[in-house]
């Protein structure tokens, strides 16, 4: 990957700008003293991010899921080859990572009285999945962060185009 022009020294550099990358340089770029940069090797918006449908699969309901149910769904649709320990991971830390994305700008389906929709999708025992906008593209959320990936802060460079500040 080459750079084709730095304008300004960087405290940080994300490397992607789907959606693990731009919650990382969003959170980061809150922090006044870091210049944080996002370096991906195509236009800011193309990633996988920008075509998924919405739904995050985590433990939001405590009424009768548990992670462990979680778990133990991810391991059968897996068919043997999911990592248990980064599954173990993930659904320990879904929760809280979908409110982090709340916090962060993401907008999810709420029902009348405010609480999150959780629909049960294959491969689900428990109805875990929250939508943004139904089954519409995740871009639905993610484009807000795209948009406060222009300047000031964080910048973004991608090869092929001189310091490209999208
Ligand atoms: C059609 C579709 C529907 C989906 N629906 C869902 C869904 O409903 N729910 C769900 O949870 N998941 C869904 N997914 C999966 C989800 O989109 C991905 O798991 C998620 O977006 C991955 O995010 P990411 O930030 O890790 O990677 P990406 O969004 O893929 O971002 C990777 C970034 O890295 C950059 N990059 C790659 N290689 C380099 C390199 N060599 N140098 C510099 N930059 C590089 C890319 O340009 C990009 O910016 C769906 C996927 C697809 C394709």
């Amino acid at each position: 990957m080459i750079v084709n022009q730095v304008v300004a020294p960087l405290d940080l550099l994300v490397l992607g700008s789907g959606v693990a990358g731009l919650s990382a340089a969003v959170r980061a770029a809150a922090r006044p003293d870091l210049r944080v940069g996002v370096l991906t090797k195509a236009a800011l918006d193309q990633a996988t991010t920008r075509w998924a449908q919405g739904g995050v699969a985590a433990v939001l309901s405590t009424d009768e899921d548990s992670t462990d149910a979680h778990l133990a769904d991810t391991l059968a649709a897996g068919a043997g080859l999911c990592d248990v320990d980064a599954v173990r991971v993930m659904v320990d830390e879904g929760p809280a990572r979908v409110h982090e994305l709340i916090t962060l700008g993401a907008v999810f389906d709420r029902d009348q009285g405010g609480a999150l929709e959780l629909a049960r999708e294959g491969g689900h025992s428990w109805p875990r999945v929250v939508h943004a906008g139904g089954r519409r593209p995740a871009s639905r959320w993610s484009g807000r962060w795209w948009r406060r990936c222009g300047p000031p802060r964080p910048r973004s460079w991608r090869a092929g185009s001189p310091s490209t500040c999208s």
